[in-house]
């Protein structure tokens, strides 16, 4: 299946959508079930997100090969290491290339809650990743950014330092956390370009249908609700029809708004709900065309 960075010499800008893989075996059908309805959607490329240790992370590749052989859409395999070994690296790679699988999201991963790390541990950052996954063959490797700052970062200029390194240990293309308020997004384009990063950066988005969870999801990604969208989560947060809604809208509003500022790609966090990607991908249709 192709690489994705291809994509981005034909089309003026790129529509791709995120889904997780099940977390317990017993929710394995119907995850794969909505991957797939959204897979059918036709975006140019799906990323599946990958859940250190247990069997989370073997589905993640399970799923993507689905994505890939059951509809053709290019699967984009999220990877972390932080709680890796490098053998552990190095099998997962080797699973991928078996696959078919040729594009990795590099990422250093969460640090789970408790867990005491090792200084001399294989991994610290997502960029020694990168250069193992340039060792291991030829793939095409994104990594994550954050527009409003990373939560661990003790300056924007250190994160964006940071950043600088990572791409420089060849990333082709990044994909943002998600945020809300697209001036925000702008003025971090406006640092990274200064930064001399040149690979497309694609915004991350997300329609909120559930307004109970924004707030946590808010607070471990250290993404900002912005006044405007705040407003609407506490209104209509505890009705679930009209904050569905009201989510679809915004997310539409924000895409189109990106879309006519000349932004490389957009990236839709579906949270697994096609019939929501179903209804923005309608919602942008013609602009998607044009
Ligand atoms: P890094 O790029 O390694 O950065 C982590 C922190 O370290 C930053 O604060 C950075 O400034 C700092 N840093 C980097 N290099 C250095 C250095 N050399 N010296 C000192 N400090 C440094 N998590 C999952 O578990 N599974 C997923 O599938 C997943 N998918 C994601 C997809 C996207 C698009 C995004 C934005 C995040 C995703 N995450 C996922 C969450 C991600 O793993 C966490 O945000 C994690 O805390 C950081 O990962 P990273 O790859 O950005 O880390």
């Amino acid at each position: 299946m192709r690489q994705i960075k291809t994509l981005w010499k034909q089309k003026k800008v790129t529509f791709s959508c995120e889904v997780f893989p099940p977390k317990r075996e017993a929710d394995f059908e119907p995850v794969t079930r909505a991957a797939l309805k959204i897979a059918a959607l036709k975006p140019d490329f799906m990323s599946v997100t990958y859940g250190a240790g247990g069997g989370t992370s073997r589905h993640t590749l399970q799923v993507a090969s689905m994505i890939q052989d059951q509809c053709g859409v290019p699967a984009l395999a999220h990877l972390t290491c932080v709680s890796s070994k490098r053998e552990q690296v190095e099998e997962m790679l080797q699973e991928m290339k078996e696959r078919g699988i040729q594009n990795v999201l590099a990422l250093r991963g969460d640090i789970p809650q408790g867990m005491e790390l090792n200084e001399d541990r294989d991994y610290h950052y997502a960029s020694e990743l990168i250069q193992d996954i340039h060792r291991a063959g030829d793939f095409c490797v994104g990594a994550a950014c954050y527009p409003d700052g990373h939560v661990e970062a003790s300056s924007r200029q250190e994160d964006l330092e940071h950043l600088r390194e990572k791409v420089a240990c060849g990333c082709d293309f990044l994909t943002t956390q998600m945020f809300f308020d697209n001036g925000v997004f702008y003025n971090f384009l406006y640092h990274v370009l200064a930064k001399g990063i040149q690979v497309p950066v694609l915004a991350g988005v997300m329609p909120v249908t559930n307004g109970k969870q924004i707030a946590r999801i808010c607070r471990m990604s250290g993404t900002v609700l912005p006044t405007r969208f705040r407003t609407i989560v506490e209104r209509y947060g505890d009705s679930p029809r009209a904050m569905r809604q009201a989510g679809i809208a915004y997310a539409t509003e924000q895409i189109i708004d990106l879309m006519a500022n000349g932004v490389r790609g957009i990236h839709l966090y579906t949270m697994n709900k096609p019939e929501v990607a179903a209804e923005i991908m309608d919602n942008l249709s013609a602009l998607l065309e044009a």
